[in-house]
């Protein structure tokens, strides 16, 4: 799969050279591209904003230069269709079925935004764009963040870790909450490790029995304990 980011800040996308996506990268499944915005602009500031017209307070990120780096990223390969990934607060929640969703295209670009985010005549011309595969717009949270960079951070690690051969192993991921199965709308519940006792904790004794279909019982059980706890709108009516 091929990753390109546009970004002001291209060493915040420094930490998916790590761990997981690191190796991902290494091993060839990921093609990572980090971009400088600030290489398409033309001025001595290398400005990348201008004033919002109407008014109010906040700079908006001018179009321009991002016309400028995403025609050249669509440049780069005549032959494979990118989608544009736009993260912002105000697209459509981010969620596990979105990541599996993107984890299917073999190529795609991410816009970090920042100050008021960017002039949304970008997003509605590549949408129109028959040479790209459509634009999508997405939220990590019901909060604001200083710049897309920390979504991006998210959504590519939890898109990489559904690519085949990314995972030592691959069953962690059908366990894993949210995940699609039979305990799809469920959290996962309580895990655990050695030692058998620490600080006068121990070890709930099914865990311990060997008893494969009670563990799975059990398991269900705590995971629809904690759904009901923390995260009651995931449960079915
Ligand atoms: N004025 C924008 C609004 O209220 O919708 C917020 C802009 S925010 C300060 C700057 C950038 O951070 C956004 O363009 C987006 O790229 C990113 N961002 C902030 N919160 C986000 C979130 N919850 N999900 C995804 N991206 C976010």
């Amino acid at each position: 799969m091929r990753i390109d980011v546009v970004s002001i800040f291209p060493e915040y996308l420094d930490a998916l050279r790590l761990s997981l996506v690191g190796k991902a990268i290494e091993a060839g499944t990921i093609d990572l591209r980090v971009h400088d915005l600030r290489a398409h602009t033309h001025d001595r500031h290398r400005t990348v904003d201008d004033t919002p017209y109407g008014g109010g307070p906040g700079m908006v990120m001018s179009p321009v230069p991002w016309g400028e780096a995403l025609d050249q990223i669509r440049e780069s390969d005549s032959e494979g269709t990118p989608r544009l990934v736009i993260p912002t607060p105000s697209g459509r929640r981010y969620d596990q079925t979105v990541a599996t969703e993107l984890s299917a295209h073999p190529w795609l670009v991410f816009a970090c935004g920042r100050y008021e985010g960017i002039d949304s005549r970008v997003a509605e011309h590549y949408a129109a764009r028959e040479d790209w595969d459509g634009v999508a717009e997405y939220s990590v949270g019901d909060y604001v963040l200083a710049g897309g960079e920390a979504a991006v951070l998210v959504m590519v690690e939890s898109v990489a870790r559904l690519l085949p051969g990314v995972l030592g192993n691959a069953e962690s991921a059908q366990d894993d909450s949210f995940a699609a199965g039979d305990m799809a709308d469920l959290l996962e519940g309580p895990v655990f490790t050695k030692p058998p006792e620490w600080r006068g904790l121990g070890i709930p004794d099914v865990l311990l029995s060997g008893h494969h279909a009670r563990i799975a019982e059990w398991r269900r059980e705590q995971a629809r304990q904690r759904t009901e706890t923390h995260r009651p709108d995931l449960l079915p009516d």
